[in-house]
């Protein structure tokens, strides 16, 4: 079949390289110059399989309610006129519920851990390279309530099959000695040893590098203006600015936080709006690389996550409900600057630091649309939220098995 996929993100460029296994003739369509350009750019880094739960729970509430209005709050709300938002607000708060907790974290978890079984399966069979850490991912509490309500936590996970190791302060400093340094209280955390970390951004170019020799076409700096239909079907997309017209057998809808737009006129509605996060990059000096963590690190505190790619170091985190603004807002990456200060005094930026935003497509339960819609040859992969890198592979695999007729390997909730 003649598929096309609309987006090369590493969700999309994903899905291409396993439509393309299936035996398809794949073509990608994206608006930047390269792969991933947008938010799979400068994400955290984090493959946090046993970490892969909603953000929408019923313990978040009251602290969404104390940071109202702080301009370097953790989670952030700024009030719009705009019905997409209050309604995916809204369908926030119902998601927060303990019911809905439940439930969301089974239906992640299960597709979080498939899909690091699909990396680890691509990363051996084609020795793919993007700067990748298998040290776990430990998250780090600094205050005794948050570590009883992780601990809490993380026995409901067992049951779900992650296995999460509770660690004292002293394991901690074990783990991640760069840790010792902290000027901050570390009281203990959770480890996930299987959980990993790496460059999205390098990993997604890489993947197109590969899908690219195998015979998957990149149709790069092409807009898409519209998908058109007829009856039950697909046709084809238009292309802004030239008109072009491109035609499949199938399409797929990977277009991150725009996969909505798109999707309206077609009469086809996801509740997936854009949630924004910030990242900054500290290059690091040969002396500060021995100093710096390579076990990548969640801050409950602070809800950032901090990884180590080569020779520098991410810091990423926060979220903003702002609409389509991608604008980088100094205030927000500063905070997450000092807490990184704080954590490793030693690392003081020798060079410049990266500042970077991007829109996490998200929907409120977190649980991403996978699968069919109402038009028999058009087909969504999108709204990842926090876990695009982490969900990548096995949505891009489920994908590809849904496009080509077959069952997934994976119970999920699939459209
Ligand atoms: C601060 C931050 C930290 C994060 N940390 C992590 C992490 O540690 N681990 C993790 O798993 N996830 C993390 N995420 C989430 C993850 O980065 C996203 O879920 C993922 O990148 C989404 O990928 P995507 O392919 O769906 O979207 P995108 O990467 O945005 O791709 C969509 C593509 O569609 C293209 N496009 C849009 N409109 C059009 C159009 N009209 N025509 C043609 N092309 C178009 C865009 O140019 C883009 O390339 C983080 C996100 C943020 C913001």
């Amino acid at each position: 079949m003649r598929v096309v996929v609309l987006g090369a993100g590493v969700v999309g460029v994903t899905s291409a390289w396993y439509l393309a296994q299936a035996g398809h003739e794949v073509t990608v369509v994206e608006r930047q110059a390269q792969p991933a350009m947008e938010t799979s750019f400068a994400n955290g880094g984090q493959i946090s399989a046993g970490h892969a739960e909603p953000w929408a729970r019923p313990g978040v509430l009251p602290k969404i309610l104390r940071w109202l209005g702080r301009e370097d709050a953790p989670f952030l709300f700024r009030l719009r006129f705009s019905p997409a938002q209050w309604e995916w607000g809204l369908r926030f708060l119902f998601e927060c519920m303990p019911g809905r907790l439940e439930r969301n974290t089974r239906e992640l978890a299960g597709l979080a851990l498939y899909s690091r079984d699909c990396l680890v399966e691509l990363r051996e069979r084609t020795g793919i390279e993007y700067q990748s850490l298998q040290r776990g991912i430990l998250h780090f509490c600094g205050d005794e309530r948050d570590f009883a309500e992780l601990a809490r936590h993380a026995e409901a996970m067992r049951k779900l099959g992650i296995a999460r190791e509770l660690k004292s302060r002293e394991e901690c400093m074990a783990l991640e000695p760069a840790l010792r340094r902290s000027s901050v209280p570390i009281v203990g955390g959770v480890y996930t040893p299987q959980d990993e970390s790496g460059d999205a951004h390098l990993f997604t170019q890489q993947l197109a590098r590969m899908a690219l020799a195998r015979g998957v076409t990149f149709r790069y700096g092409t807009t898409v203006q519209a998908i058109e239909s007829k009856g039950e079907r697909v046709t084809g997309v238009t292309v802004r600015d030239s008109g072009e017209r491109i035609e499949a057998d199938a399409f797929v809808v990977a277009l991150g936080s725009y996969s909505p737009l798109l999707c309206a006129p077609l009469r086809i509605r996801m509740p997936v709006y854009p949630l924004k996060g910030y990242s900054i990059t500290i290059p690091l000096t040969p002396e500060q690389e021995a100093a710096a963590p390579s076990v990548s690190l969640t801050d409950e505190a602070h809800k950032i996550v901090i990884s180590r790619l080569g020779n520098r170091l991410r810091g990423a985190g926060t979220a903003e409900l702002t609409g389509y603004d991608d604008a980088v807002n100094a205030v927000r990456c500063e905070s997450i600057l000092r807490r990184i200060r704080q954590l490793f005094p030693d690392l003081v930026p020798a060079a410049e630091v990266e500042h970077w935003a991007g829109l996490r497509p998200a929907t409120p339960n977190n649980v991403p649309l996978i699968g069919a819609t109402r038009l028999r040859n058009l087909f969504l992969n999108t709204g990842h939220g926090t876990l695009g890198w982490t969900l990548a592979c096995g949505s891009g695999r489920a994908l590809a098995d849904i496009v080509s007729g077959q069952r997934p390997g994976i119970g999920f909730k699939f459209q």
